[in-house]
């Protein structure tokens, strides 16, 4: 670890209602205010729209944060997003943490607003701890063969080589045994059609 001071804004989405209907947002905003080395904490609307966005890089120069964490919905959406929208106001990309309190949290448990609150504090208090730990990365480009390698020739990899083969990659298929098949190529009748496994 380095000796870097943190300096953590934590940034709570509403997603309109979607999360604000169930997870009780301002209290989770109040929470993140007392965690260690948290310096700004923001309550967003929408955080993927661009005023949300806004609202980060703008928090980003007010307070100098040197770690962010956004806690919103799953990074499988909006991980590209908040990446892009700290680089762009000077921050490493990958000093963004995400905490998932709307499908972890309000979706899930939309019949019960308290225990999805406590919830939602836990994994945004979680997210912050992870975002200490975060060190700056650098992306590379690298050249790589477009060909694939398939380790047995049994039916899983026989599919495999088929669908990479499928994709346009050239495929070498290595059996160890003197013909293709595996376990398959063994036996006599398959079931239901009772035909031959070959
Ligand atoms: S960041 Fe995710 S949770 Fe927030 S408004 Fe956008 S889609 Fe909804």
């Amino acid at each position: 670890m380095s000796d870097e001071i943190l300096r953590i804004g934590v940034f709570v989405c509403e997603c309109g209602h979607n999360i604000a209907a169930t997870v009780d947002t301002e209290e989770v905003a109040r929470f993140a205010e007392e965690l260690p080395n948290v310096v700004a904490v923001v309550q967003n609307r929408y955080t993927c729209a661009d005023p949300g966005q806004q609202e980060i890089q703008s928090a980003i120069a007010e307070h100098n944060l040197n770690r962010v964490v956004i806690a919103s919905c799953t990074p499988k959406i909006h991980e590209p997003t908040f990446r892009n929208c700290v680089a762009e106001a000077g921050l490493n990309p990958y000093l963004m943490e995400m905490a998932n309190i709307r499908e972890h949290c309000s979706w899930v448990h939309m019949k019960d607003r308290e225990g999805a609150t406590v919830k939602a504090k836990d994994l945004v208090a979680s997210a912050v701890g992870r975002a200490g730990r975060l060190v700056a990365q650098d992306e590379k480009t690298f050249p790589v063969t477009d060909a694939a390698l398939v380790i047995g020739g049994g039916v899983a990899g026989i599919q495999s080589a088929l669908e990479l083969a499928d994709g346009g990659h050239q495929v070498y298929l290595i059996e160890r045994g003197p013909s293709i098949g595996g376990i398959m190529s063994a036996l006599d009748k398959t079931f239901p059609t009772m035909d031959c496994s070959i």
